[in-house]
């Protein structure tokens, strides 16, 4: 009777161990968009979010809000308004265009999952950063860098915090025009996606 026990025990350990790895947690993040926004950047959006977020332990689904279903339920759901214009409509950068690049909002202290980035914003940082080039495809440019700000959201929202972590991981409270555009990945650190995990 024994020997049963212990060879059902082991069955079933494995069973467990092989569901958690088929069906990682599902994190929807639906986008609503206020003004002109480029197709290629939405794209490059998806492309970059997908890839830093893929070491979170979470599969994402992104899309736009208005392709949820009414009665659609989430397992996990953010939703993130970009503000705005997400386009590159000039590629020369407005001076006194500062300001959070996104924000999150609280309650009680309690980050709540809904996310708003300034779109426009973020067009004037990646402007003050094109190079020769680079300015053929400054939508992609633009997408590639709103993906990074999003998932620093993402960070304070999953992470339930407010805390950035200055050892140049995301999470550092503030990112230069360049590195939002660069081909040199920025990705969380160990302890950030410890905080983020589900
Ligand atoms: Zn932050």
């Amino acid at each position: 009777m024994r020997s049963m026990l212990t060879a059902t025990l082991a069955l079933s350990l494995c069973s467990v161990a092989a569901l958690r790895a088929d069906s990682l947690p599902n994190l929807t993040v639906l986008l609503s968009v206020e003004g002109k926004t480029s197709p290629a950047a939405l794209s490059e959006l998806k492309n970059e979010l997908n890839d830093i977020m893929k070491e979170t332990g979470r599969k994402l689904d992104l899309r736009l809000r208005n392709q949820a279903a009414p009665s659609e339920t989430f397992e996990d759901v953010v939703i993130v308004k970009l503000k705005g214009m997400c386009k590159m409509e000039r590629l020369i950068p407005f001076m006194d265009e500062r300001g959070p690049l996104a924000w999150t909002h609280s309650t009680n202290g309690e980050i709540l999952p809904f996310a708003e980035v300034a779109c426009d914003r973020v067009a004037n940082a990646v402007a003050s950063a094109l190079w020769g080039e680079e300015r053929k495809q400054a939508d992609k440019f633009l997408g590639r860098a709103i993906g990074r700000v999003l998932a620093h959201e993402l960070y304070h929202i999953l992470g339930k915090t407010h805390e950035h972590n200055e050892d140049g991981s995301l999470a550092k409270e503030s990112i230069s025009a360049k590195q939002l555009i660069s081909d040199k990945r920025i990705t969380f650190d160990v302890r950030d996606l410890n905080r983020m995990a589900p």
